[in-house]
């Protein structure tokens, strides 16, 4: 059974996407035993799908990127304001430890 080139060709997403009945799979196939355009077109389906894949890929290791980067900025916020109470807290600590030194180092007035 001879088929059109634009039957096959509407069929051919379906046929590489494994999705189509076992009769147009047959037809398909049929068609691209004698049929070089249309075993092209199947070819290039079949190129598309990896690019299609790493520019995916590609786009979600630039948002993972954006995301880490903004994770790091949060840290970096975070982080400022922990040194800063740590020697807020420590600065008091010396404060306070120096004037309990002080008060137990001065000589007692005689
Ligand atoms: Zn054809």
């Amino acid at each position: 059974m001879k088929v059109s080139c634009e039957i096959i060709k509407d069929l051919l997403p379906l046929y590489h996407g494994g999705v189509c009945s076992n009769e147009s799979k047959t037809m398909v196939e049929e068609h691209l035993a004698y049929c070089d355009s249309c075993k092209a077109e199947l070819q290039a389906m079949d190129e598309d799908l990896p690019i299609n894949n790493t520019e995916q890929n590609l786009n979600e290791a630039e948002a993972v990127k954006k995301l880490s980067r903004r994770w790091k900025k949060g840290m970096n916020k975070s982080l400022l304001k922990g040194i800063l109470i740590t020697i807020v807290i420590i600065a008091l600590a010396a404060l306070v430890l120096y004037s309990f030194m002080d008060f137990r180092i001065l000589p007692k007035p005689y």
